[in-house]
This record gives structure tokens, sequence and C-alpha cells, in this order.
């Protein structure tokens, strides 16, 4: 089959116009030879999986969509959290929900490959590098939603994982590692979090509430403080009351 000539058919009108007009610079020009010429067997190779998709679309019969995949034997829907392998270390595996199921046929086959577009979210210890403050009160099983969404080859998706909210997270009495909690996002253009402002901040230090961390309750002003942040051990703990340092 000939892949160069589906390539040919889907170039845009307007690189075309292009093309034609006598005061294209040769900068562009370039451009639009090497764009001509590039087969749909090298996306698949250097996994341009964004274009190879538009590409796709554009062919009968070389795309199709589904609402469903099925990983390590069990079904995951559209709308998903799914864990997605990074590499070696478990700890670091990605965290997204899953946008898009597509198969593309891979060149000079008859086999397609499954393609999931998903949404991102950042984990604590990518947060943590530009913010190192959010350290103290971000949660290991935290996750920052991101505008972000890519293509990945189905095959990387580990497992399905949950995404609940900081207060049923903190509810729960026992914490499976693939449940996630979200209450925050994160914007990768600033580098920053999106509605920190927002979140309700607690103890003598000011900060968002931590799920992992202990805390004590004041029985005059019902704020909560930190075991570290007021000196208290945990075997000092039990029965009796606490007034904190400002109602003593
Ligand atoms: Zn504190
Ligand atoms: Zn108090």
């Amino acid at each position: 089959m000939n892949y160069s000539h589906w390539i040919k058919k889907t170039i845009p009108k307007k690189q075309q116009m292009e093309k034609a007009s006598p005061n294209t610079s040769s900068t562009s020009k370039k451009k639009i030879i090497k764009e001509e010429f590039i087969s749909i067997r090298e996306l698949y190779k250097e996994e341009k999986w964004q274009q190879l998709i538009a590409i796709s679309k554009r062919n009968r019969g070389l795309f199709q969509e589904y609402d469903q995949i099925r990983v390590q034997g069990r079904d995951i829907n559209l709308g998903e959290a799914v864990l997605i392998n990074s590499g070696d270390n478990h700890e670091e595996d990605y965290v997204g929900i899953i946008k898009q199921i597509v198969s593309v046929m891979v060149p000079r086959t008859n086999k397609y490959i499954c393609l999931c577009n998903v949404e991102w979210y950042m984990r604590k210890s990518e947060v943590i590098k530009n913010h190192p403050k959010s350290n103290e009160w971000a949660s290991e099983q935290e996750i920052f939603k991101t505008k972000l969404s890519e293509y990945i080859l189905a095959q990387t998706i580990i497992d399905k994982c949950n995404i609940v909210t900081c207060k049923e997270y903190a509810e729960l009495k026992e914490i499976e590692s693939n449940v996630y909690f979200n209450r925050l996002s994160w914007d990768l253009e600033k580098n920053k979090f999106r509605g920190y402002d927002k979140l309700q901040k607690f103890c003598l230090c000011h900060q968002p509430l931590n799920p992992d961390r202990k805390y004590i309750q004041c029985d005059s002003c019902k704020e909560w403080y930190h075991f570290e942040c007021v000196g208290i051990l945990e075997e000092k703990m039990g029965n009796g009351h606490y007034f904190c340092s400002i109602c003593k």
C-alpha cells in the first residue's frame, strides 16, 4: 500500500496555497516539502500519535473509536481514571483520565494499535520540584489536575485507579494504594497551583489539611493543630482535653 498517497491527500488547503504562492519564504518551503513526504509509517515509528490519528481519521477503515477497553481482564470505560506505566518505579506511575479510546491501523500490516487520549494529573513528587513548601501539606496520594492531554499506547495502562475528593479520602478507614484524591489544579504554564487560596488553612503554621498527618482539636476554639506544631507526642494522647496555646 502506498502510504505517502494518503498523506498527500491530507495536506491542509492553506499549505497548498502557500506552496503555490511565489512569496513563500525558503524556510516554509522546506517545511512543506518535509510534511508532504512524511509517511504514516514514520509517524508510527516516531510515536507521533496525535498526527497519526489526525491522518487516520480522514481515511476510512484506518480509524475507529471505542467506549471501553479491557486491561488485565478488567473493563475500563471512557472517563475512568487509570495508572500508566512510567518505567521501573511504580511509585511514580502516572495518573490520568481516559478521554478517548481509538484504534489505528499499523502501517503495512492488518493489525491495529489501541491508543488512549489521557488527561494528566500531576503527582506530589512532580509539583514539589517547583513548589517545595507543598511537601508539608500535600498528601502522598494527592494528585493535581492539569489541562494537558496526550495520546498514549493502551498497553502502557497498568490498572484502573480511583480519584476521590479530599473529604472522601480523609474519611477512608483503609487506604489502598490505587486511591488518590484531588482538590487542586496545577497550572503547567505558570508552574503553580490553582485554587490554593480558597483552601481552608489549619494550625499555627496556617496550611491546608494534609490527611496523612495527625491533628488535635482544641476543645475551646475548635481549631485543628498538627501534633508536631504544638509539641504533642502520640503517646500522651488519649483521655482528657486539649487547649491550644491561645486558649490556655
Ligand atoms: Zn502546623
Ligand atoms: Zn484553642
